[in-house]
């Protein structure tokens, strides 16, 4: 993403926080957080993101990089991938979040999947595309309807 691009989204994503959240305090360094996750192609440890931010925030504490991303992950904005042997790390989802459609009722649910470059690659490998947008929609029963129609059954 170019940096006006990411910058366009740190703006939406702390608007969307404010409104949410009123209580929370957008700080600079949480600001920092955001667009460092934004920009980056790795999937960074606590411990990463506080060596990177001590750059720019010599005062900053893991605590407060902890306390941020948990508050991130909260909100649905970055995702945490807990791998066996590597620690907890972070992805930012703010444009990866896919649909689950109900095909009976139309209900939709947000899911979220860290891993979509796989498919994008197989696309772009495939079809010499470039990528700009990923948009998926998977379509099944709700978990309601599944309900519904397992009474149905049973009463019939
Ligand atoms: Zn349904």
């Amino acid at each position: 993403m170019t940096q006006a691009k990411t910058q366009e989204k740190v703006q939406e994503i702390v608007k969307d926080l404010k409104s949410k959240y009123p209580k929370f305090r957008i700080t600079e360094p949480r600001k920092a957080i955001l667009t460092y996750m934004i920009d980056t192609d790795r999937h960074p440890t606590a411990e990463e993101i506080y060596q990177y931010l001590k750059q720019d925030f010599k005062s900053i504490s893991l605590a407060t990089i902890y306390n941020s991303l948990h508050f991130l992950v909260e909100a649905g904005y970055l995702y945490e991938l807990t791998q066996a042997g590597s620690g907890t790390r972070y992805d930012f989802v703010g444009d990866r979040h896919y649909h689950m459609i109900c095909k009976r009722c139309g209900r939709v649910d947000d899911f979220y999947y860290h891993d979509i470059h796989v498919i994008n690659q197989a696309a772009m490998d495939q079809t010499g595309y470039q990528i700009q947008q990923t948009k998926i929609e998977l379509y099944g029963l709700c978990p309601q309807c599944q309900q519904d129609l397992a009474e149905q059954e049973r009463d019939a």
